[in-house]
């Protein structure tokens, strides 16, 4: 079970050259394939299944700099600019509303962890402030839980994942770029080391630079390709209600749920305190990098082993060129819903604001994440591969500053003035 994204008619011809191939038709790609049509810059999409039918249209939508990592927030700040103008630039609405985004607190721990945040990002001018529990009855009306008290910054938001993916495809196409689904990437073509081209389940495309934009695909890709880029799956559940009265136009975090309303007047619901964490071979392979990163966050991992374990032991991770790789094999991934983890989050949320009482569960899906082990992406060169660049690893919060780091993955293959200092997203960091 997926949403239902706006559809977008793409092409159906491959060309056989373009100057920039990229792979992967998720909000990273198609907001760098806009940045590069803009520019006037030949650029080819290919997509393995539908575009936005992974990550990009299953996320909530939230557009935060709220409990960023200092360094991420200017990536964030841009992408605030520029979801303000995207309307505009792909003249279609695409949901974006910056009508703030609150965290509550249960407790003095969790507090101390918003006020750390608030004083860490002083200087920064993100009007972000820490609420008490007066504040967040007379800002979300109708609650029933003794908060210790909260932190909200007016200036985040939220966006409509299903609409903008597909707003955004139409204007880079309309700008020049070609799009195309049901078209995996095999491998890289290299000429003397160099990238040179992609071969594809349809052919090859001979091009000048490739940008990786392949969320939770890219180890996989690149693991073929002799690089290891360090990410772990986790799948996160979801649900929609039905268009409902609801306290307020602001998403809410809470400890273990959170809410955010929908452009159809529902509300899109999580369990903001739990995300399944399906074993696989790679949870083996990374065990050690990650250990830090497990420690912090394990109240917040359901652990299991089970069919997800064997069934990705069985997609290959090494193919010959020409060979049908995982990409054609798994399509759209579409992992199910976790029903106990979206009772929870009902659960939770009706008692703390009873006007859920009312909400009808219109659809439920779960969508996987690619977390790398600081939780912050990877965007730049590859230095092992010239002409290879990768945006990837958005670590769940990748939809807020898609229209920034699309833009800064065109900046970096064109030479351009990047639009933040792409230093903290290096790959070198891992090495
Ligand atoms: C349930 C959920 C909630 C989230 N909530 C938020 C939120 O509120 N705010 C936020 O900022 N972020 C959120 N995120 C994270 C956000 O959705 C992602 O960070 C973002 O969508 C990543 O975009 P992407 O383009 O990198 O990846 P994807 O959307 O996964 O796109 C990658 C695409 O590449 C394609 N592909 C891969 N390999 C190949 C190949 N070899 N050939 C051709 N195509 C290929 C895939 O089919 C896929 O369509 C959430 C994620 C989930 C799952």
């Amino acid at each position: 079970m997926s949403p239902t994204i706006d559809p977008v008619t793409t092409t159906q011809t491959m060309p056989s050259q373009t100057s920039v191939v990229i792979i992967g038709g998720g909000i990273i790609g198609l907001t760098a394939a806009l940045a590069l049509s803009e520019r006037n810059i030949p650029v080819v999409v290919l997509e393995k299944g539908r575009i936005a039918a992974e990550q990009s249209s299953r996320n909530l939508g939230w557009v935060r700099k709220t409990n960023r990592h200092l360094f991420d927030i200017p990536l964030a700040q841009a992408a605030d600019r520029l979801w303000a103008e995207m309307p505009e630039r792909v003249g279609a609405d695409v949901g974006y509303r910056q009508a703030g985004i609150m965290f509550v607190g249960r407790n003095e721990a969790q507090m101390a962890m918003h006020e750390s945040w608030i004083n860490s990002v002083q200087g920064l001018d993100l009007n972000s402030r820490l609420l008490s529990r007066r504040e967040i009855e007379q800002m979300v009306p109708g609650g029933q839980e003794a908060w210790a008290g909260g932190i909200f910054t007016a200036s985040d938001g939220r966006a409509e994942p299903t609409l903008a993916s597909s707003a955004i495809a139409r204007a880079a196409m309309a700008k020049g770029a070609v799009i195309i689904e049901n078209c995996a990437v095999r491998t890289l073509v290299r000429t003397g080391g160099k990238v040179s081209g992609v071969l594809t389940e349809q052919g090859e495309i001979r091009c000048d630079q490739v940008l990786l934009a392949g969320g939770l695909w890219s180890r996989r890709f690149l693991g073929n390709e002799g690089v290891s880029l360090p990410t772990l799956p986790l799948i996160c559940s979801v649900m929609r209600t039905r268009p409902m009265e609801g306290p307020t136009e602001i998403a809410v975090g809470a400890p273990d749920f959170s809410f955010r309303k929908h452009h159809d007047g529902g509300f899109i619901v999580t369990q903001r305190g739990a995300l399944d964490a399906c074993i696989t071979w790679d949870h083996v392979l990374l065990s050690r990098q990650y250990l830090p990163a497990i420690r912090a966050q394990r109240h917040v991992m359901r652990l299991s082993i089970g069919k997800e374990f064997f069934s990705d032991l069985a997609l290959a991770r090494r193919w010959k060129p020409g060979a049908v790789t995982p990409f054609e094999k798994d399509r759209i991934r579409d992992p199910q819903a976790n029903p106990n983890l979206n009772e929870e989050a009902l659960r939770n949320l009706r008692a703390a604001w009873p006007v859920f009482q009312q909400a009808q569960i219109a659809q439920a899906w779960a969508g996987t994440i690619d977390i790398t082990p600081d939780s912050n992406p990877v965007i730049g060169p590859i230095a092992q591969i010239p002409g290879l660049t990768v945006a990837t690893g958005f670590s769940g919060h990748g939809f807020g500053t898609s229209p920034a780091a699309g833009q800064l993955a065109a900046d970096l293959l064109t030479g351009s003035t990047p639009i933040v200092d792409p230093a903290p997203y290096s790959f070198k960091r891992f090495a």
